[in-house]
């Protein structure tokens, strides 16, 4: 049975004492949302372990940004999934458009980094998305579509129950623009069916497709009750406590 996920990206923002006074505050109203939903916030690398403290008596989980595509060894600046695990973390967002754009993360590399982040027991939010210059020229399906064939189609179906897949047009991300519903649902159809038909319909159906892209609480509940969107990857509202319980009161 797939899961709905409401998850905080906080990318480079708080020192480490804002994130954790962040995370007591989300801690704080996580029995205002129901049973049936799963938080998970992922907070700046150098914030983690003090965040786990906060976390570890609660249902929140704990989520890194990235991690390496190298198991150990001298990389320096890089932070392994075993680290993560050891942290504490049980997810890693792996594929942000912001990597794809700004630190060369390709498919390959992406490859790599999902089998080490699975191999040490992290679940996975797999980000995928279109450009603005896709969409308007009718591409947005050919380039998900190639962003999941690239990196997913080589996972077993028992390796898919640990992928979410978050589902982000780079258009939508941190402009204020959402993509209206119908346009949501439509790509998100169309990333089950993708799944569907390289995995089988039960591994389609078991996975959480998430949706990025400016949600808040104002359009929160529209896009998730769509029947293709089981949640979504927050950004700038994510920063805010309140804002974040928010959207995760929107069923
Ligand atoms: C994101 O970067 O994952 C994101 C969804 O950002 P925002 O909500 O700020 O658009």
């Amino acid at each position: 049975m797939r899961k709905k996920i409401v998850a905080g990206n906080w990318k480079m923002n708080t020192t480490v004492a804002e994130g954790v006074e962040l995370a007591k505050g989300i801690v704080a109203k996580v029995n205002e949302i129901s049973k049936g939903v799963t938080l998970v916030v992922a907070p700046p690398f150098t914030h983690l372990a003090s965040v786990a403290e906060v976390l570890k008596d609660s249902p929140v989980c704990l989520s890194a940004q990235n991690c390496a595509d190298q198991p150990k060894g001298a990389f320096t600046g890089e932070v392994s999934a075993e680290m993560l695990k050891s942290v504490g973390c049980c997810y890693t967002i792996l594929g942000h458009s912001e990597r794809r754009q700004y630190y060369g993360e390709t498919s390959a590399k992406l490859v790599k980094k999902i089998a080490l982040a699975l191999e040490n027991g992290l679940k996975v939010i797999y980000c995928v998305g279109e450009k603005h210059e896709d969409r308007s020229m009718g591409n947005h399906f050919d380039v998900v579509s190639s962003q999941i064939s690239e990196v997913l189609f080589d996972l077993t179906p028992e390796q898919m129950k640990h992928v979410v897949i978050a589902y982000e047009p780079v258009w939508a991300i941190g402009t204020g623009v959402t993509a209206t519903s119908e346009q949501a649902q439509e790509i998100h159809a169309f990333i089950r069916e993708t799944i569907a038909a390289h995995f089988g319909e039960k591994v389609a159906e078991d996975t959480t497709i998430l949706y990025g892209g400016s949600c808040k609480p104002s359009n929160a509940k529209e896009l998730f009750a769509c029947p293709d969107i089981d949640g979504g990857l927050i950004g700038g509202a994510s920063l805010k406590a309140d804002d974040f319980i928010a959207i995760a009161q929107a069923w």
